[in-house]
């Protein structure tokens, strides 16, 4: 069975003087009209009680773009204006269907500088991307190819904190759902970043440590320059190339990782488990932590559906850690700190994957009694919780498969 999904294919480029100044431009705009047309919807709702929709913002836009102080809106292309404003209601929406906070106003400095075209606002052909506006195509460094015969339907810009350039391509892609045999049980380790149910142990990103020695060293760096001067700009600047680099190597770390536990098994079971309360600890190690687990179980959601894999959340008062997976009995205490335990049928555990092997079990059990529900994309804080919630007794003495 093949499956038809949208995906995104990421490329860095290097635009020409010309072409940055234009994106800039672009960017500025595209934050200027954002924040305007969500002053407007929240000067609408608090002082009259309306709700301004979509077509009302892009009415207004109209507008601006007549009068004398914003005229320069013209000269950028308009549709990333648009898309601007249809963010913005996404974000209403969002907030309405209480999923996300009030949309909050576009900052200079903290943040995504970034600005989409849709196909009428690009042209994309023989491997050449020209966007609106420009006479050139994009210098783009094609580390990949896109899907044959594919055609773009989204162009994104973005330029990140350390200055690189990027662009999106949004392209169907056509992905065969070839069903395998494996099973596997995923544990949020405490002393690795996972541990799998098959007694592997998924350690952080090569070179992390060092990066992040090298992070402490360039904001201790940057605390010490003066405000608004030049060295304090350079600084930053440096800062913000360090933290790309951590990023960049975790989110290839965890693309690889995913792909693996996707490939190579039909039933992925994880914890529903916000790291967040687990690891009440704002180290920066722990932190860091925290956002990779969140990106995981985002790119695990989003290749199990593409690959037609199943992924059960398992109850997070789950007691995976507690549980023997050799006997099934339940221990009382089971305090952080400890790495290895012995049950009292004699099974020395190792700790998480004893945990990792309870997870797994559970899922199964779970999707045998029908109760497993996928986890959907962005659902996961409204969802109550997927899985029926058994007192701890009742799962005790399940085999281990
Ligand atoms: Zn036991």
């Amino acid at each position: 069975m093949a499956r038809v999904v949208k995906r995104a294919f990421r490329y860095r480029f290097y635009p020409s003087p010309e072409q940055a100044a234009e994106l800039c431009r672009t960017f500025g705009c595209v934050r200027l009209v954002y924040n305007m047309a969500l002053q407007a919807r929240t000067e609408a709702w608090t002082v009259r009680q309306e709700r301004v929709n979509y077509p009302a913002t892009s009415a207004m836009l109209t507008v601006w773009k007549k009068t004398e102080d914003l005229a320069f809106l013209r000269e950028v292309s308009c549709v990333p204006l648009q898309q601007a404003l249809r963010h913005l209601h996404t974000g209403f929406v969002n907030f309405w269907q209480k999923r996300a906070g009030y949309p909050s106003f576009k900052s200079k400095k903290r943040s995504r500088r970034s600005a989409e075209y849709t196909s009428s606002a690009f042209r994309y052909r023989n491997g050449r991307l020209t966007l609106a506006k420009m006479a050139e195509p994009l210098d783009v460094v094609w580390s990949r190819p896109l899907p044959e015969g594919a055609t773009p339907s989204t162009v994104t810009v973005s330029q990140d904190s350390a200055g690189r350039w990027f662009v999106s391509l949004l392209c169907d892609d056509v992905i065969e759902q070839t069903p395998v045999p494996g099973a596997v049980g995923i544990d949020a380790g405490l002393g690795s970043l996972l541990a799998l149910s098959t007694g592997e142990t998924v350690t952080n990103p090569r070179h992390e440590r060092r990066d992040r020695a090298a992070l402490v060293r360039a904001q201790r760096n940057l605390a010490r320059k003066e405000k608004g001067s030049a060295n304090r700009a350079k600084a930053r600047v440096k800062v913000a190339r360090v933290h790309a680099r951590i990023a960049d190597r975790r989110r290839d770390h965890l693309h690889q990782l995913t792909s693996r536990l996707v490939r190579e098994n039909q039933t992925i079971v994880i914890e529903d488990l916000p790291v967040r309360t687990m690891l009440k600890n704002h180290c920066l190690a722990r932190a860091v932590s925290d956002a990779a687990w969140r990106q995981f179980r985002t790119m695990l959601e989003y290749k199990a559906d593409w690959h037609g894999r199943t992924l059960v959340a398992v109850d997070r008062w789950f007691p995976s850690s507690k549980l023997c997976s050799a006997c099934g009995v339940l221990t009382e205490q089971m305090p952080l700190d400890v790495r290895e335990w012995t049950c009292r049928c004699g099974v020395v555990h190792d700790r998480d994957l004893n945990a990792a092997r309870n997870i797994l079990a559970e899922g199964l059990s779970v999707i045998a009694c029908g109760g497993g529900v996928r986890p959907q994309r962005g659902s996961s804080r409204t969802r109550q919780s997927s899985v029926k919630q058994e007192p701890p007794g009742a799962t005790q003495g399940i085999p281990v498969p």
